[in-house]
């Protein structure tokens, strides 16, 4: 699957990271940077919740 703003490939914790903030996207979904842009954080944040969910054992994040 690809970012549907810049055509990146996505990794499935970027996927399931759009999942958990903007819902589940008929039409695809953003990569970190493209997200970031969407919700107006830094990328950082982003990557933090990223570790946030994987730490607290969320399914969805799971362990690399
Ligand atoms: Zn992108």
């Amino acid at each position: 699957m690809v970012c549907r703003n810049c055509g990146g490939m996505l990794l499935e914790d970027e996927i399931s990271v759009n999942i958990k903030l903007i819902g589940r996207g008929e039409d695809g979904y953003f990569c970190i940077d493209c997200l970031s842009g969407v919700l107006k954080c830094h990328r950082k944040n982003i990557e933090d919740l990223i570790d946030r969910f994987r730490k607290a054992g969320c399914p969805m994040f799971p362990e690399r």
